[in-house]
């Protein structure tokens, strides 16, 4: 059993719908496949902006007709590539996800808020879509398929928006379902349920992880995450032109450098694959002859110890120091159970060797929170100067 994924510049119009069609087909003949699909690009970013402004009370018209612009191509356009494609029922099909989807704005709109779990039904709707129409599309090229529902099958604990997922009551769930040996298993990525069957979602960019998941649950013998680069590299080629490519990387590596922001891989996705130590490529759907970056435990290449440099967005650093912090036992405990008791991650910490000054980076949004916990903590020392 392989594990595939495609990203969603993988699966942004007809021409590269195709091209995952026919990869997941070359793959198929040599053993069975499993695919997970991210809702094609921009699509997610639009149902976010979609709730975030109706909540706002703002006009959502123009990404409204952007998603229907985006289904409608590539479904004409699939069309036009494979005339036995049920062209007319998926239509049906994505118009009435979008009339759901409208009705459910609907309803925000008139409450002025958005509770998590109507968020999280709404963000994962693109790949549900994309999803829906691969299925149709390996149907008509004569494909026996089978759709794992994660909501279902991935039993996920957590937030709405950013679940986690249980890997051994999800293997016994997709064991139970008995997939026939020869189909060809599809799953829509980003989306889990929790133990009241409710459907979640993993995280922004949580298509990798699912198929990590997968991966793990059918206990598969490799997994592929197939992007829009070559695999991985010593920084973010986009950011760094001269950026290397990385043929090679532990899982421990991988862990670390998604960890820190490196946006080729969702940062869990290593942990499940590492456990059963299933091995990971990283592959480019535009240049599919490139060899990619194998990720695995035997990949450890000690002639280059620093793999590369990662670099995180909106942080934000806190200095706590004075006089009054030297050779005081438990301060740090106080700054960092201040934290802990506030519900902030701590993503960085340092302490000077002179213990004169604590410092540690928070998310930026956290910020304030995280200045008031120390106020608070810290009441009488601030009152005494
Ligand atoms: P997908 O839609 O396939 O999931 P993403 O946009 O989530 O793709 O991730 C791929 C992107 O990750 C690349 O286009 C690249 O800009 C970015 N990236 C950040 N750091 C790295 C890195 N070290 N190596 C490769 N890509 C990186
Ligand atoms: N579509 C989701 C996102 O954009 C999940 C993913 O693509 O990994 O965050
Ligand atoms: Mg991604």
């Amino acid at each position: 059993m392989k594990v595939l994924k495609f990203g969603g510049t993988s699966v942004a119009n007809a021409q590269r719908f195709l091209r995952v069609a026919e990869i997941i087909e070359n793959n198929s003949k040599q053993e069975q496949t499993a695919t997970v699909l991210s809702a094609p690009a921009k699509i997610t970013n639009h149902l976010v902006a979609m709730v975030d402004k109706t909540v706002a009370g703002l006009n959502i018209d123009s990404n409204t007709y952007e998603v229907e612009k985006i289904f409608d191509d590539l479904l004409s356009g699939l069309f036009e590539a494979q005339p036995n494609f049920a062209y007319e029922e998926l239509k049906l099909f994505t118009r009435n996800e979008l009339s759901l989807l409208k009705q459910l704005l609907h309803g925000i709109r008139l409450l002025g808020q958005c509770p998590d779990s109507i968020n999280a039904s709404i963000i994962c709707r693109g790949e549900k879509l994309s999803i829906a129409i691969m299925k149709a599309f390996l149907t008509a090229r004569g494909h026996s398929v089978t759709v794992i529902n994660p909501v279902e099958a991935l039993l996920a604990d957590g937030d709405y928006l950013e679940s986690t997922v249980d890997i051994n009551e999800s293997t016994q769930r997709i064991q139970a379902m008995n997939i026939a040996k020869n189909d060809i298993i599809l799953m829509p990525g980003f989306t889990a349920g929790n133990e009241k069957g409710e459907l979640v979602v993993l995280g922004r960019n949580g298509s990798d992880y699912s198929a990590s998941v997968l991966a793990a649950c059918l206990r598969a013998n490799s997994c592929e995450i197939w992007t829009d680069v070559d695999g991985v590299y010593t920084c973010d080629p986009r950011l760094v032109p001269d950026a290397r490519l990385l043929k090679t990387l532990s899982y421990q590596e991988a862990m670390e450098l998604s960890y820190f922001g490196a946006k080729v891989l969702h940062p869990r996705t290593i942990l499940p694959i590492a456990q059963f130590q299933i091995p990971c490529l990283i592959k480019n759907t535009n240049n599919p002859d490139a060899p990619g970056t194998l990720i695995g435990s035997n990949s450890v290449d000690l002639s280059t110890p620093v793999k590369g440099i990662t670099n995180l967005n909106n942080m934000a650093m806190i200095n706590v120091s004075g006089p009054g912090l030297k050779g005081m036992v438990g301060m740090s405990a106080r700054v960092f159970s201040a934290m802990s008791y506030a519900g902030i991650s701590v993503v960085l910490i340092t302490q000077s060797s002179s213990e004169y000054s604590i410092s540690f980076c928070v998310h930026h949004e956290e910020l304030y929170r995280a200045q008031e916990a120390l106020s608070d903590e810290f009441y009488l020392e601030l009152k005494d100067g």
